[in-house]
């Protein structure tokens, strides 16, 4: 089976490294959590798409504080060295056992390149993916570029995402993927998900344990 896995709040506990990232900036660099959320904020804004960029971060806390570029980004990198106390707890062991049972496992999540790359390089957990795609445009897509470049197989493929409208954008490219949704508690989209009942058309799952039951027993 080819499992396609996004990364933020599925494998990654974002909310936890966005504090971590937030400590940082005010432990480094004497920003207060009002300025530190303001900048975040105006880097995310983008062809009014939600998507946090780095690079500009650092344009807006070189020009609003006087922050080094340089310096902010060697700070950064060594933060993200090592970021495996944010890989939610059964996250690798779940893995590790789904490629035991030779599943293909895909990473493909939606965000900036170097904000990306460099969570889930400090993840460590790298290794268990036969690919990564970061994409700043359609998942669907990168699902079709991964196909293309590690050779289309006919085996069934699932897409786990904490993201609804995401998952409504790769079945419309790929009508045969199925669809699985990850309500963990930590996620960030968890409340408002379970608040408006959206998921209800997919699977659900609230963790990779969960999962591997699910794949376990195929009950695709
Ligand atoms: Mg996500």
């Amino acid at each position: 089976m080819n499992i396609f896995f996004d990364f933020d709040d599925v494998l990654f506990d974002t909310r936890a490294f966005k504090k971590g990232f937030l400590d940082l900036f005010i432990g480094k660099f004497n920003l207060t959590v009002e300025n530190f959320e303001t900048s975040y904020k105006k880097a995310r804004e983008r062809d009014g798409i939600s998507n946090y960029i780095f690079e500009n971060h650092l344009k807006i806390l070189n020009l609003e504080f006087g922050l080094s570029k340089d310096l902010v980004e060697q700070e950064v990198k060594y933060f993200a060295k090592d970021l495996s106390k944010y890989v939610i707890e059964d996250v690798k062991k779940s893995l590790e056992t789904l490629n035991d049972m030779g599943h293909t496992l895909y990473i493909v999540t939606f965000g900036s390149k170097f904000i990306q790359d460099i969570k889930i390089s400090g993840s460590g957990l790298a290794h268990l993916f036969k690919d990564i795609i970061v994409t700043e445009g359609d998942k669907g897509e990168a699902v079709s570029r991964l196909f293309k470049k590690n050779g289309y197989n006919k085996k069934k493929s699932i897409f786990v995402d904490d993201r609804i409208n995401h998952l409504q954008k790769i079945t419309t490219l790929h009508p045969n993927m199925n669809c699985v949704v990850m309500i963990r508690p930590e996620g960030r989209y968890t409340k408002k998900m379970i608040k408006d009942k959206n998921f209800s058309n997919y699977l659900s799952v609230e963790n990779m344990n969960d999962l591997v039951e699910f794949i376990a027993t195929d009950i695709y």
